[in-house]
């Protein structure tokens, strides 16, 4: 069984399955993109496959008979229930531990971490012949991770991954969000999962720094978590391996290189986007973002 779980938060457009692509590539840890397959269509598997036809997803499936929460978003709940819609989620970020303890069922906290238990488990034996002892969850949830720790599941950390505003707002834009909303989405997110830092295990990852200083960073991250040192180069020679990953298929083709930026954005609309998402991690401000267009 896994030793560590670490959890990834970032929101979407933030390099989490680059990031996870090159974790899984570690001999000591596994890292399944997104995670968990959503239920609302049929997702592409990293394998190439539906995952309705995927023997690693059939067999986690039924390894911990995922049937009884066919109603749900995703293969297992993301929190227990504590109204039942759609406001748990900012009472997970918002109430203090002693008061959510107070409104969540106990028998309901039990099952949700034998459930999250019994899903590792799985993945775990799929993986037995790397012997691995750290699995990186990419839920990328922060009101989940609230909700993990409550029932008792160990967090052994958090990765929590920034990136300039600018990419996540063109491409949330692309996806027929308004630039607004998504400014002040990345905006709340931020400020959220940094309020962990203290809490749980933190370290803070800027894609920026992964794209541009990769062996650095991959350095501190598996520092971080406690496994060998390994770079980019050994990472690279893994990547053939089968990796059963939610998350953009684009990755399939992925060689380790990450670009910056896929945007021109004009000064006035970035001072606009800074303005909106405010004050960003120092970090994102150590690359200028003048001379990268799309290429
Ligand atoms: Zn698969």
């Amino acid at each position: 069984m896994f030793d560590r779980n670490f959890f990834v938060v970032a929101p979407n457009f933030h390099g989490a399955t680059i990031l996870s692509r090159l974790l899984n590539a570690h001999s000591d840890i596994v890292s399944l993109g997104d995670t968990y397959p959503s239920r609302i269509f049929d997702q592409i598997c990293g394998c190439g496959k539906y995952v309705s036809q995927c023997p690693f997803w059939l067999d986690i499936s039924s390894s911990i008979s995922s049937e009884r929460y066919s109603q749900e978003a995703a293969l297992l709940p993301r929190y227990p229930p504590i109204l039942g819609f759609g406001g748990d989620s900012l009472m997970y970020n918002e109430l203090p531990a002693f008061l959510l303890k107070k409104l969540l069922k106990q028998e309901h906290l039990n099952l949700y971490s034998d459930d999250y238990q019994r899903f590792l488990q799985a993945v775990h034996r799929h993986h037995a012949y790397k012997q691995p002892h750290v699995f990186v969850d990419g839920v990328k949830s922060i009101s989940r991770v609230q909700a993990l720790k409550l029932a008792g599941v160990p967090i052994s950390g958090v990765i929590h991954i920034t990136r300039s505003p600018y990419d996540f707002v063109k491409s949330s834009e692309k996806q027929g969000q308004s630039a607004y909303k998504a400014a002040i989405g990345y905006r709340t997110y931020h400020r959220m999962a940094s309020r962990m830092q203290g809490k749980i295990p933190y370290i803070r990852v800027s894609y920026e720094e992964l794209a541009t200083s990769t062996n650095q960073t991959l350095e501190q991250l598996f520092t971080f978590m406690d496994v060998p040192v390994t770079k980019l180069d050994e990472l690279r020679e893994n990547f053939g391996e089968a990796w059963h990953f939610m998350g953009n298929a684009s990755l399939l083709k992925f060689d380790g290189t990450m670009r910056l930026s896929k945007y021109e954005i004009d000064e006035s609309t970035k001072k606009k986007i800074i303005r909106l998402s405010g004050k960003q991690p120092p970090s994102v401000y150590s690359h200028s973002y003048k001379d990268i267009g799309s290429s």
